[in-house]
């Protein structure tokens, strides 16, 4: 049955957060083992950092969320954990779980671009973008690789140039 654990014990975790999960979970209900979000805030950082794992006597998912400012990249930390969450340990980074998370992040309001580059460091992610038919979004990240010297960590520079490319 699925079920979840929050605000233990690091912090209490927003109600945009929580209601994010709930969604998720209403959506993928009967898929999602027992979990606990635990979270932390950092204000002098941009972006926020995840983690997610299994406790090895429980099996209880431990979702671990450290946010930054930046509203948008901590919405894309929560829905890839929780991505990782529902896809298992065995998918780790491979391309089906990045084609799983590329097609679910848009029904919560993230867009393409952004995940799709945020997600961009990882060696499958722009071939399971490509199976999804984001064939100018993979375009655009392969020219900024070959070009720009992608710099995985500047993150406001080249969000405002892939912000708005669906
Ligand atoms: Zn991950």
């Amino acid at each position: 049955m699925a079920n979840m654990v929050i605000d233990a014990p690091l912090g209490i975790v927003p109600r945009w957060a929580r209601n994010l999960v709930r969604r998720v979970l209403k959506d993928y209900g009967s898929e999602i083992p027992l979990m606990e979000i635990r979270w932390r805030t950092n204000k002098r950082r941009f972006h926020t950092t995840g983690t997610s794992c299994t406790l090895v006597h429980s099996g209880v998912w431990v979702v671990t969320i450290t946010q930054g400012t930046d509203l948008q990249d901590c919405r894309w930390a929560l829905l890839h954990e929780l991505a990782h969450v529902l896809v298992g340990l065995n998918d780790t980074h491979s391309r089906a779980f990045h084609r799983f998370a590329f097609a679910m992040y848009p029904q919560y309001d993230l867009s393409p671009g952004f995940s799709i580059w945020r997600e961009a460091n990882s060696r499958f992610a722009m071939p399971a973008a490509e199976d999804l038919g984001y064939y100018r979004i993979a375009a655009r990240l392969r020219w900024l690789f070959d070009n720009d010297g992608y710099n995985g960590w500047d993150y406001k520079a080249q969000l405002w140039g892939l912000k708005h490319v669906y």
